[in-house]
């Protein structure tokens, strides 16, 4: 499982979480969620501009 950071408000999407809120259920891959699809804290950034956190930490 993998987490992926919004660059502009921290919100962090982690893949064991999901976001229920925003109708995909915990375990939701990355990879499922629409490229169309808006970071739901800022509303500014979309999927494409989140950041990898396991890249951004160095560890995995
Ligand atoms: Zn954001």
């Amino acid at each position: 499982m993998s987490a992926y950071r919004c660059p502009v408000c921290d919100y962090v999407y982690d893949e064991a979480i999901g976001a229920p809120r925003e109708g995909f259920p915990a375990g939701t891959s990355w990879s499922a969620i629409p490229d169309d699809w808006c970071c739901p804290d800022c509303g500014v950034r979309e999927k494409v501009d989140f950041e990898s956190t396991s890249a951004a930490t160095g560890s995995a």
